[in-house]
């Protein structure tokens, strides 16, 4: 908060900031959380004034992840009301670069605007850095996510960026599957960083929230107001949940990430896999059954322990074949299932999968 007692986070390591950041000053009978602020309205005369325009939960918030990532934080009331909140920066007609293995909630919500005339999308292969920089040519806005959701491919940020500026357009980098203890897009020079805080900020599959985090305060003035005014706000508990969530970041995040590292050892020997992808950080783990679509499915209803659902990112480890969903890339095989590794005892979650997995086999 503005009254934060601690020196300046950024002399601070990123497990200290997760822990200490955002929260009320040290004076006697203060609590040591912020708590959680239920106000439509303010006693006028004051900086918050209406509940659209202000919150200190969300304020304390804010702060820590802004801290975590290097720049100035807003949230909103999920992951699409940021991805959506960035993606309507740009100018009538103008062109979007994106992965097009983008979340799949991304690439409809270009689709849609460019249905409607809003911008033109142009979907590129992130890993091929020349030709993301030829598109960026001609660009407004260049959406990074790296790594990609589920193909799980990293793109080289700063050539990018680098490319991106020299052409004039912004660039924003989807944090959410890295977090801010494995990457800092700020830090890499890009403009602006969404998450999908619902994943492994808050970690417990119990909450939905979104942020964008930026260095430029131009900008920063603009996604303020526009969050002003289209209310695309997350509640107070909400806010609070995520915060609570992000205490433990660092430890979930080295948890599930040592556990990811391990099953990537062990999946390639198994008869029933064709494929591991793996970006050689974080917690998420794409396999590709080599008996295709029904293999996956019957996969994800074999586990015990994991849980076949959707999202990722939280404690329990789940699964999912991705191409269950209609709106998912053609490109991304049928027999694709995408592993949220999560930090429970990597035994018992190799035991689980191992089980089902040959049960997925010829
Ligand atoms: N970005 C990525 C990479 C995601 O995986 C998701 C959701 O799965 C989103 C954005 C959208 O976030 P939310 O579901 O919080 O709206």
């Amino acid at each position: 908060m503005a009254d934060d007692p601690l020196t300046p986070a950024s002399a601070l390591r990123p497990s200290t900031i997760a822990v200490t950041a955002g929260r009320p000053a040290h004076v006697p009978d203060a609590p040591l959380n912020v708590p959680i602020t239920m106000a439509s309205t303010y006693v006028a005369g004051g900086e918050l004034e209406y509940g659209r325009y202000a919150n200190p939960t969300w304020t304390a918030l804010e702060d820590a992840l802004g801290a975590l990532e290097g720049g100035r934080c807003l949230s909103f009331a999920s992951g699409m009301a940021a991805v959506t909140t960035v993606l309507d920066l740009v100018g009538t007609g103008a062109k979007v670069v994106a992965p097009r293995h983008s979340y799949s909630g991304t690439i409809m919500a270009l689709a849609d605007l460019e249905s409607r005339g809003r911008v033109k999308a142009e979907l590129v292969d992130i890993t091929d850095t020349e030709a993301v920089v030829k598109a960026c040519d001609d660009a407004a806005l260049v959406w990074l996510e790296s790594p990609t959701n589920p193909a799980l491919e990293v793109a080289d940020i700063e050539t990018i960026t680098a490319a991106a500026h020299e052409a004039g357009a912004y660039v924003a980098v989807d944090n959410t599957f890295a977090t801010p203890l494995l990457q800092t897009p700020l830090g890499q020079g890009v403009d602006l960083v969404v998450h999908s805080a619902t994943k492994y900020l808050a970690g417990h599959s119990d909450v939905l929230l979104g942020a964008i985090c930026t260095r430029d305060d131009g900008l920063f003035g603009v996604l303020k107001n526009r969050r002003d005014l289209m209310g695309a706000i997350p509640g107070a508990f909400e806010a609070w949940l995520v915060l609570r969530g992000m205490r433990t970041l660092h430890v979930r995040v080295e948890r599930a990430q040592a556990n990811a590292q391990e099953l990537v050892r062990r999946l390639p020997d198994h008869p029933a896999i064709a494929e591991v992808r793996y970006p050689g950080f974080g917690g998420i783990v794409s396999i590709v059954l080599a008996q295709g679509a029904i293999a996956a499915d019957l996969l994800t209803h074999k586990t015990k322990l994991w849980v076949h659902a959707t999202s990722l990112g939280g404690v329990e480890s789940t699964l999912e074949r991705r191409r269950r969903w209609k709106a998912e890339a053609p490109t991304i095989p049928e027999g694709l299932v995408r592993l949220s590794v999560g930090i429970e005892d990597v035994e018992d979650l190799w035991e689980d999968l191992r089980a089902a997995l040959d049960g997925c086999v010829g």
